[in-house]
């Protein structure tokens, strides 16, 4: 069963019971039509791909464990949408060391690439529902393909690269030096902005994403987002968020 819906302002103030209900409603109209954009920035973890391994949170842990001194377990704490720095620094928080965050995190971010590049052989990412296809329609449609991921960049491109995507995208923006996600996004839309200027006029861009996160970091850039649910969000949680397009997949997508 298929589930679109576009959002739009005038949904806002009853949102949470109609809009869900008319997105079921709308569950058997049909594919939805692509947000046409310039350039499109997209999410790395449950928007292109996702890995049943634990390369990336064991990454995580022996950080957590080796540089902080806590507990080697990001259970029960907002990882999805969060950026790398940003899950850190909650476990740290947590365990009272928040004083010995900023001190030691050069050396965390250090061993927290190194691990993952350790075992990035292990890291088997499984794409999600169409993306490949996607991909390479917008790729033949010459538009700008960049990522805008809460990874960082070490840890982005080797598992786009591991997905066998990273010849597709031409740029990144990455938590290294931005922690929050609308900042990240700022620069993936500055760097978009840049590489299309020779075009014309500023570029239109879009994100795609399949958090709550992705979406707030998309208004606050005042730019189009796309929410796909394939990520651990559910359609209808994502849809209260009020993206411009909400897909069960990209599968749904018409192009
Ligand atoms: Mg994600």
């Amino acid at each position: 069963m298929r589930r679109i819906h576009r959002t739009r302002q005038r949904h806002r103030k009853n949102f949470s019971e109609g809009i869900v209900n008319r997105a079921i409603a709308a569950a058997h109209t049909g594919h939805a039509k692509l947000i046409e954009a310039d350039a499109y920035l997209f999410d790395i973890d449950g928007t292109l791909f996702n890995s049943r391994d634990a390369v990336h949170y064991q990454a995580f842990c022996r950080t957590l464990a080796e540089v902080y001194g806590v507990e080697p377990s990001l259970d029960g704490l907002p990882v999805h949408g969060n950026t790398d720095i940003g899950i850190l620094r909650a476990a740290v928080a947590r365990a009272g060391k928040s004083d010995s965050f900023e001190k030691r995190l050069p050396r965390a971010l250090e061993l927290l690439q190194s691990e993952f590049a350790a075992g990035a052989e292990q890291f088997l990412p499984q794409l999600c529902p169409f993306i490949g296809e996607l991909i390479q329609h917008l790729h033949d449609r010459g538009k700008i393909l960049g990522v805008a991921s809460g990874n960082l960049t070490m840890v982005g491109w080797a598992k786009i690269t591991a997905a066998g995507l990273r010849a597709y995208f031409s740029f990144g923006a990455f938590c290294d030096g931005c922690e929050a996600r609308a900042d990240i996004v700022r620069v993936a839309i500055a760097q978009a902005r840049k590489i299309a200027a020779s075009a014309g006029p500023v570029a239109a861009v879009c994100l795609v994403g399949d958090t709550p996160a992705d979406i707030a970091a998309a208004r606050a850039n005042a730019i189009p987002v796309i929410a796909v649910a394939t990520g651990t969000f559910s359609f209808a949680e994502l849809l209260a968020g009020q993206p411009d397009l909400c897909l069960n997949s990209c599968a749904d997508l018409r192009l």
